[in-house]
């Protein structure tokens, strides 16, 4: 028979597999015990609403044979089976893959490749690694045929008919010669295979079984030793989120984290609730040390997996997570689920909406402890998923606020560091009403702000929001302890005197028709041009009037559909009354009205990149500075 290609994709997987130089090899048995007991479960399932499938729970099992005469090791279960188009389309190709969906990230394009091999799912062309040949001897539950598909590796496979008594998959594996490096034969040692089950697929919901060997007194005798047989379950089969708290360790947790989710780092947290009463459940959650790749796109699917009593019924219940907690990731088990419950039955399920409710408060509550006991992994999580959290504010016109709002960290003029809202104001200067706050792209460019500058000179504390969704939130949010929020770049900052007040107003005034003709020469650009005290040392700087912040602005036309409809905020240009241009200008408002036009722009260009927005015009303004140089 004429052999087949494997899919392109397919091959260079089956490549690396086969050339692998990846030391922990042993992982292709835990991909094919979590195929078999994938197929079990399907064909479980199917008992379950299909009275023609005649086994019952414990009839299921997945058995190890190791023969060492023929150099094989052999994984069997009695699941759903596989067709010969199933064959050919499940072990031809590759299905859904972690890793190839991983490996397609752009930023991983020259990863370690190998690494990838050892962190991830990658299923049954692992056991390549080991094999120089595996047969697949399969037969579906309820048909006559059976099949055989057989393959040395990259050069292709073949499947033909073959007798097979039972339904199910026999999966062979001649395992490849021993060399100095790598002992291949150590697969076929009980001991050897014993741990490996143990260490990955302990919690296996079906029994894994082995014939083992071990000697023992002979009957009636008190030194002679007999070698008996034992069919042996290796796997204890308690799922790990059954298992009591103070039994599993923390490399039990991230190991099974980052087979199941395919991560390459161990979590950051780890979540255990139990409920009994009005619902009763089971969850084991895990807070992800860093975002997944797709986190922030459209293509990502919140959820937890869904079992009822033991058994999967639904891969992704997004129902159970609310959006600002959709980072989170893991299982829930319930025994109030019933079994064949549909996915629309699902959505409208009263049960289902407890447990979710349930769910969100237990993670807003273990978040807030990581944020009171463990403040630098707090600090890390909320690198990664903060703009979750804060969107999940916005997103819901602050009715989530009561849970979130505490859970926050912004960047602060406190050498930079995170802030919460609460140490905030608890230590805000006596007679301060607002919280301060200013925007921009880092937290070095807020810093240098003029108005920025004034404020901290003044004794107050800033919140650097350098995310495009901050102020946003601040917005929703309004207010926090009763103190509203402020951007410093507001044009009603208010951190003079009655006395200072008085003077500047005074000047203003008497320059009325000067700063008119500055606006006049600006356009649109600016809705006003006017005299400040609070700039230090700065000769100009810009403000903002009405709802729209100039950050607001920035992060708006950052959006898609932002070209039709571009946002302006209102801009005010602020000259500094106390620095040696303000009487230049009025000099100038006198004797050469034409070079203050000039000079208006250019201070508005200035004032432009001081605040850090891009010049609409940059050309246009380096002939103005020329043009005063010559
Ligand atoms: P994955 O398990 O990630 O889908 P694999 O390459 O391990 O990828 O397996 C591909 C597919 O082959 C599985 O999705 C499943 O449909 C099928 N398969 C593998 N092993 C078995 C088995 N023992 N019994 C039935 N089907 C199997």
């Amino acid at each position: 028979m004429a052999k087949k290609q494997f899919k392109t994709e397919s091959k260079k997987l089956l490549d690396m597999m086969v050339n692998s130089i990846y030391t922990h090899k042993e992982i292709f048995l835990r991909e094919l015990i979590s195929n078999a007991s994938d197929a079990i479960d399907k064909l479980y399932y199917r008992s379950l609403t299909d009275d023609t499938v005649k086994l019952v729970h414990d009839d299921y099992e997945i058995r190890l044979t190791a023969d060492k005469a023929a150099r094989t090791l052999t994984v069997a279960d009695n699941g759903c089976g596989m067709s010969k188009e199933e064959l050919e389309n499940n072990l031809g190709t590759i299905a859904k893959s972690g890793s190839f969906d991983f490996k397609n990230d752009p930023e991983h394009k020259n990863g370690e490749q190998v690494d990838i091999i050892g962190q991830f799912g990658v299923g049954f062309y692992s056991a390549f690694m080991v094999a120089e040949k595996i047969t697949v001897e399969s037969r579906v539950y309820g048909v006559d045929e059976a099949f055989c598909w057989e393959s040395e590796g990259a050069d292709g496979y073949t499947i033909t008919p073959c007798e097979k008594e039972t339904a199910g998959t026999v999966i062979t594996i001649y395992l490849k010669p021993d060399t100095d490096d790598e002992r291949y034969s150590d697969y076929l040692e009980e001991y050897h295979l014993r741990s490996l089950i143990k260490k990955y697929s302990d919690y296996i919901r079906y029994p894994i079984r082995m014939l083992t060997e071990h000697s023992q007194l002979k009957d009636g005798s008190e030194d002679e030793y007999e070698t008996v047989t034992e069919d042996e379950t290796l796997n204890s089969m308690v799922p790990l989120w059954k298992k009591p708290a103070s039994e599993v360790s923390d490399e039990e947790y991230a190991q099974f984290y980052q087979d199941k989710y395919y991560d390459y780092e161990a979590p950051l947290k780890v979540i255990r609730q139990k409920a009994e009463g009005t619902s009763t459940f089971e969850a084991l959650m895990f807070i992800p040390a860093h975002a997944p790749y797709d986190y922030y796109s459209k293509d990502f699917e919140k959820g937890l997996q869904l079992y009822s009593s033991g058994v999967l019924i639904m891969e992704k219940c997004k129902d159970l997570l609310p959006d600002h907690f959709s980072f989170v990731r893991g299982l829930v088990d319930s025994s109030d689920l019933s079994l064949n419950i549909s996915r629309e039955m699902l959505q409208q399920d009263r049960q289902l909406r407890i447990i979710a409710k349930a769910l969100e408060k237990k993670i807003a509550s273990e978040l807030k402890k990581m944020l009171e006991n463990e403040r630098e992994k707090y600090e890390q999580f909320f690198k990664a998923f903060g703009a979750q959290l804060k969107w999940g504010i916005y997103s819901s016109y602050g009715s989530n606020k009561d849970m979130l709002q505490d859970i926050l960290l912004f960047r602060s003029s406190d050498e930079g560091n995170y802030v919460t809202l609460h140490e905030y104001v608890s230590r805000m200067k006596e007679g301060q009403g607002k919280i301060y706050f200013a925007s921009g792209d880092t937290v070095e460019k807020i810093a240098l702000l003029p108005q920025v500058e004034s404020v901290i000179a003044h004794g107050y504390e800033v919140l650097y929001l350098t995310e495009d969704i901050d102020e946003f939130t601040l917005q929703m949010l309004r207010t926090y302890s009763e103190k509203e929020f402020l951007n410093v770049c507001e044009e009603n900052l208010d951190l003079s005197t009655d006395e200072e007040k008085e003077t500047l107003k005074a000047e203003n005034e008497a320059a009325e028709e000067l700063l008119k003709f500055m606006k006049e020469s600006l356009g649109d650009d600016v809705s006003k041009v006017q005299f400040t005290n609070t700039l230090g040392n700065h000769p100009v700087s810009l403000s903002s009037e009405g709802n729209v912040s100039l950050g607001m602005e920035k992060a708006l036309n950052k959006m898609p559909g932002a070209e039709e409809h571009h946002i302006k905020a209102e801009i005010v240009l602020e000259i500094n009354i106390d620095h040696p241009l303000a009487a230049r200008i009025k000099e100038l408002f006198e004797s050469d009205k034409d070079k203050l036009a000039t000079y208006s722009k250019i201070l508005l260009a200035q004032a432009r990149l001081v605040s850090g927005v891009p010049l609409d015009n940059p050309a246009e303004i380096s002939d103005l500075v020329c043009s005063l140089m010559l």
